[in-house]
């Protein structure tokens, strides 16, 4: 129960998943895609295995450095509001926080339609969300325990939140916990516009030809500091119809400024101030819209994915 112990520690420091992170999250896979080392559960991990399903743009062949660097979904134009509210609900119960995971799912869908079929994507294939409220799944991308993540397998998606992560905040901080749900989600969701437009899978191959760990691990943090900076850019462009204001801004902020590699820790996701950096350039690409050419974590100096 080491994480359900740190968790009770959360309100004297920073983000509890950091320290559960390290010794009891693992995953096994046959595929070469999935050994990385896993971190917070706030950036979970994500997996691709097999390919995505084929939009325009996919049939196009392209070096894996084109698809990351040069890909259409940099291009694409303002993502639009979804027009849908956070629910008023409480997360202190399961079904809570299913019925509350559900209803961001459908605006996140619904605000990267249009980006995702600009990019030429397979824009209408949704992910499945499954809220779950065991410390370990076993996904077709291996078993995973102690974190939320991605799976892209063989055409299809799955994104797999713990909702007792979620649970054990509310009791600490409702507000913080509704961020915190808000956040992870719309990060993994970012996993999965990287999985429809290629991005996800050229980038675990441009891994795999690596031959040092810490180039792996550059690219580690490019992948999953983009998927927080496109989360940032779906979260901002509903900013004025879902609750991104007053306290929930405050609790959203310190969610995503103290997400990261930890101390000590693997650096597979980025130093937390290069997190909330990039969070930050989804979230106010423009004044008045976003767009996901700001998360272009794959051009950027390495000291800005660091
Ligand atoms: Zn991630």
């Amino acid at each position: 129960m080491a994480t359900v112990g740190a968790l009770a520690g959360l309100a004297a420091v920073a983000l509890p998943n950091a320290q559960a992170a390290q010794t009891t999250s693992t995953a096994t896979t046959a595929s070469t895609a999935a050994t990385a080392s896993q971190s917070a559960p706030v950036d979970g991990t994500a997996y691709a295995i097999g390919n995505p399903p084929a939009g325009d743009a996919l049939t196009t062949k392209s070096s894996l450095t084109n698809v990351v660097q040069y890909n259409r979904l940099y291009k694409t134009g303002a993502i639009p509001t979804s027009n849908c509210k956070e629910l008023n609900v409480s997360l202190r119960t399961f079904s809570g926080v299913v019925a509350y995971e559900n209803n961001l799912f459908k605006c996140l869908y619904g605000s990267w339609a249009l980006p995702l079929k600009q990019a030429g994507a397979a824009y209408k294939v949704a992910p499945k969300l499954v809220v779950h409220n065991s410390r370990t799944v076993n996904s077709n991308c291996g078993v995973v325990t102690d974190t939320a993540f991605f799976c892209g397998y063989n055409g299809k998606a799955w994104i797999y939140i713990p909702a007792y992560q979620i649970m054990n905040y509310w009791k600490q901080s409702p507000t913080m916990a509704r961020a915190y749900a808000t956040f992870t989600l719309s990060h993994e969701y970012g996993h999965h516009v990287q999985w429809l437009t290629g991005i996800l899978n050229a980038s675990w191959q441009r891994s795999a030809a690596f031959s040092t760990n810490a180039a792996r691990l550059e690219e580690s943090r490019r992948r999953e500091l983009q998927a927080s900076c496109l989360g940032g850019a779906v979260d901002g462009a509903n900013k004025r119809n879902y609750p991104f204001s007053g306290g929930f801004m405050s609790q959203y902020n310190w969610v995503i400024s103290h997400s990261g590699d930890q101390p000590g820790g693997p650096r597979d996701h980025g130093a937390i101030k290069n997190h909330a950096f990039w969070v930050t350039a989804g979230f106010n690409a423009r004044h008045s819209f976003t767009v996901a050419g700001n998360c272009n974590t794959f051009r950027a100096a390495s000291s800005a994915v660091a």
